[in-house]
């Protein structure tokens, strides 16, 4: 599964356990709060936020490298105010003081800290509608919105764009039925994404196409690359039930040049593709900006 996948549905799961555990943290501090028999430094403390149950996972959290640590900061300073204010309520009470406005203050902290959660929330479910649920992939829209950056970025060290097909994929489904065509979608992606660098990406095109964009010096060294992926596909076996199976695709491949966009280079991979298809399959086709394409699996 893909790993940015992966990590979205984990960071949620952790958000939303962490949120269930922070309203049992309320209701042990109403305990506290009626019968003070042990020391409690997850309320207590002054460091209350680091010792619950929520600020552990948040701290773990932040010790990561990622790119929405804004909301998570956030979160933080936002939870540490809900201890803070939690204390206030609690020295209030020592105090004998009836009308306190340690309670608005309380109230106020907590409003806060649901509301920042609730942004992180639906930040990770938008995040996540751009991903495939079938294959865990990123969807086309992700590679639409990071293409010219990464093209920027790394076109000194060669950009490369290979537009794959699974040949025939329809008969996989006539064949053998939709369930065992999906397993094959899954199965592909997976290897396709274990054949890759880790700086490399796999997308989901739409229903059986894929894109990857390799990095490459040359246009002989990309050419390898995808000849070994055609070659590893095409002998690797998927088994669906009481079905075993193997698939091939058919790719174009193409250079990606300084300040083009997106739609150019895949209208060109696009026509190497189509070549592929017609000269007979299972191929990789690499084709020039000057629409030069030689079959590179001869
Ligand atoms: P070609 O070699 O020319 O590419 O032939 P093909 O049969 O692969 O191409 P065609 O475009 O005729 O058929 C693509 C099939 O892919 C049809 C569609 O039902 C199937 N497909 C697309 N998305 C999915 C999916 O998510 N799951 C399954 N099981 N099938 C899918
Ligand atoms: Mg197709
Ligand atoms: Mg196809």
């Amino acid at each position: 599964m893909n790993r940015k996948f992966r990590d979205i549905d984990e960071t949620l799961n952790g958000l939303n356990h962490s949120t269930d555990a922070h309203f049992k943290w309320l209701v042990t501090v109403l305990r506290y709060v009626t019968n003070r028999d042990v020391e409690l430094p997850e309320i207590t403390h002054d460091d209350a936020h680091h010792r619950c149950e929520f600020g552990q996972w948040l701290k773990i959290q932040l010790q990561e490298e990622r790119d929405d640590r804004h909301f998570l900061v956030d979160i933080s300073a936002r939870h540490q105010r809900v201890h803070q204010a939690c204390r206030d309520i609690m020295d209030s009470i020592d105090r004998r003081e009836v009308a306190s406005p340690s309670y608005d203050a309380f109230e106020a902290a907590l409003l806060a800290f649901t509301e920042s959660l609730s942004r992180f929330k639906v930040h990770l479910l938008q995040l996540r509608t751009s991903y495939d649920a079938l294959t865990g992939l990123p969807l086309r829209r992700i590679l639409d919105e990071s293409f010219d950056s990464l093209n920027m970025g790394q076109n000194d060290a060669g950009l490369y764009l290979l537009l794959l097909d699974i040949d025939h994929f329809k008969k996989v489904n006539d064949n053998y039925g939709h369930l065992t065509g999906d397993a094959v979608l899954r199965s592909l992606a997976l290897h396709l994404e274990d054949n890759v660098r880790r700086s490399e990406s796999v997308y989901r095109y739409g229903g059986e196409e894929f894109i990857i964009l390799l990095q490459a010096k040359n246009d002989r060294e990309a050419s390898a690359v995808a000849e070994r992926l055609r070659r590893t596909i095409a002998g690797t076996e998927t088994v669906s039930g009481e079905h075993t199976l193997r698939i091939t695709f058919t790719s174009g491949l193409t250079r990606v040049h300084q300040g083009e966009s997106l739609r150019e280079v895949l209208e060109r991979a696009d026509i190497a593709l189509y070549r592929g298809k017609h000269g007979g399959r299972n191929c990789t086709m690499l084709i020039t900006k000057n629409l030069d394409c030689i079959n590179v699996s001869n």
